[in-house]
């Protein structure tokens, strides 16, 4: 096991941030860490991370004690924290191997993770010149220099535009396949495009603990598509195997499907046909969200 935390509990003053919590985490594998603003995410990562102790517990990092071998766990362990700090004055290339020469990293290994986040062409770019969605690059390439086994990332797509969340989320997903990713988000969307499984907390006790495949609806899917114009509800029931449309704001409409197959592809042809253009496409977990409202009276 990757993370291994038993009995966990953390209070600030006479605030109890998270109660007696226990979960474990493989590798590989990407876990959403989903709960709503004050539910104890960012507590648990920084914990995590040996930036704060413990009151109670015991926690395990790549099977390091954290309390008696903190070292090791920092060897173990990329941290992307909510938020990046980097020296925006700084170049990528200059910011990244100052990092590296506080980990000891070599030159090869910085050019690798330049490669590695999609980077290069940027890399003799300001940090300040870059978009938002660069710089989440930047912050988990920094992440990523000792080359840990973990990485933890505290709500790495906040305020990311749709297309820069759309590279995020692939580039995190790329990395999870041979390590260890914990990220923490309130945005439940993140854990059913990233994850493959996902733990909820509220009020700082664990309420779910779900693998995503077990929690999906085999037969009813939810595609939520962005036209660039208008459409009526009819002429979308018309689709096949469609049970419900709704047009929940704009041009977005959330479409119910009764069926195991995947319909992307037939919004797709359906718009091609009608000469309408499509913005955003995805498909939604309704077995998700309901567990999620149910279990933190979102
Ligand atoms: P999340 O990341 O889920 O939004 P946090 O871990 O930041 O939640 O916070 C959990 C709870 O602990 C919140 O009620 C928050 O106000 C409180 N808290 C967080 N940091 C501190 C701190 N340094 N001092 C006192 N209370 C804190």
């Amino acid at each position: 096991m990757s993370i291994e935390v038993e009995g966990v509990t953390k209070i600030y003053g006479n605030q109890k941030a998270l109660n007696n919590i226990s979960f474990k985490v493989g590798k590989p594998e990407i876990v959403g860490f989903l709960g709503p603003n004050g539910a104890g995410k960012s507590t648990m990562m920084k914990i995590l991370t040996t930036y704060l102790k413990v009151n109670k517990g015991q926690i395990k990092v790549n099977g390091y004690n954290l309390d008696s071998n903190s070292k090791e766990v920092q060897k173990s362990v990329g941290y992307l924290p909510e938020h990046n700090p980097l020296y925006l004055e700084q170049y990528v290339k200059e910011y990244l191997t100052f990092n590296a020469k506080i980990y000891g990293v070599s030159k090869q290994r910085i050019n690798d993770v330049i490669e590695l986040t999609g980077l290069t062409p940027e890399a003799h770019k300001k940090i300040n010149q870059l978009s938002k969605g660069y710089r989440q690059r930047v912050g988990l390439a920094n992440a990523l220099l000792h080359d840990p086994d973990v990485l933890i990332l505290d709500e790495p797509t906040t305020g990311l535009d749709p297309n820069q969340l759309v590279d995020i989320r692939n580039l995190i997903k790329s990395i999870g396949i041979t390590k260890t990713i914990f990220l923490s988000t309130h945005i439940m969307q993140e854990v059913e495009a990233m994850c493959d499984r996902v733990i909820i907390i509220n009020k700082g006790e664990i309420v779910a603990d779900k693998k995503l495949k077990d929690l999906r609806d085999e037969n009813e899917q939810i595609v939520i598509v962005e036209f660039d114009y208008r459409v009526e509800d009819a002429f979308l029931l018309k689709l096949p195997k469609v049970e419900n449309v709704i047009n929940t704001h704009d041009f977005v409409y959330e479409i119910t499907f009764k069926t195991s197959e995947d319909m992307r592809s037939y919004v797709f042809d359906f718009a091609h046909d009608n000469q309408l253009k499509i913005l955003q496409l995805n498909q939604k977990n309704a077995s998700l969200e309901s567990m999620f409202r149910e279990l933190t009276n979102q």
